[in-house]
């Protein structure tokens, strides 16, 4: 099936399978921290700004990442407040001065961070402040690169994704995997939120849209529409 032997192969190349065309952007995937959440770094060739998306843990590969590519991060995103998304973020805020933002419905499962380490195991990342609320429909802009802020809750009340929709890209955080969707059973989670956020949201995006889930490799809009077993109609 062709939508797989493209995503294998696709997870190194730095251009998009799908179209030619699409003007180069830096896209790194860190799997960071014990959980190996997925942390995205997005920049632009040209002016060398960047986000970072969800820096979990391991900052210091994330600044390796930086640095290897000369860039300037403008805006740190954190897609839901579970620890493994979330646990770096002070620290990265620290060594680069920008700002951190978070969806204002995960406030409460943000100032559980204690309890979320006491869970894993872990040790807590201390306390995380926000300075900037991400609300559904927010561009998000670093050099010429232009990102959408689509609130998805279930995963989480304050989940979202961000499409890069000029890239044909789209950071899921934990509400969609590779053949799987994000589990709905901790505290602010949602079976029917999370399965409107899917059907309503992330499925009405185009087949050829790259997705970058929170965990795990990366996969098609198209691929889930087809063969994800949570998502069959
Ligand atoms: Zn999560």
């Amino acid at each position: 099936m062709i939508f797989h032997s493209i995503l294998w192969a696709s997870k190194t190349a730095s251009r998009h399978p799908f179209r030619d065309n699409i003007d180069s952007m830096i896209h790194e995937v860190i799997p960071v921290g014990p959980l190996q959440c997925n942390c995205s770094v997005i920049g632009d060739e040209t002016t060398h700004e960047a986000m970072v998306i969800d820096p979990g843990d391991d900052i210091e590969n994330v600044l390796q990442i930086l640095s290897q590519h000369n860039l300037k991060v403008k805006h740190i995103i954190v897609t839901h407040a579970h620890i493994d998304h979330v646990g770096g973020a002070m620290r990265l805020k620290r060594l680069t001065g920008a700002p951190v933002l978070l969806n204002q419905n995960d406030q409460a499962l943000l100032k559980m961070l204690d309890t979320q380490a006491a869970w894993l195991g872990m040790e807590s990342p201390g306390q995380v402040t926000i300075d900037q609320e991400l609300k559904d429909g927010d561009k998000l802009q670093a050099g010429n690169i232009s990102a959408t802020v689509i609130h998805t809750p279930g995963h989480t009340e304050g989940s979202v994704c961000l499409y890069v929709e000029a890239q044909q890209k789209l950071i899921a955080g934990d509400t969609l995997f590779m053949g799987s969707i994000g589990r709905t059973d901790l505290p602010g989670g949602s079976y029917e939120k999370i399965m409107d956020s899917l059907h309503g949201r992330v499925l009405a995006l185009p087949d050829e849209t790259e997705v970058t889930p929170g965990h795990g490799p990366i996969t098609y809009i198209g691929v889930e529409r087809e063969s994800n077993p949570f998502l069959a109609k």
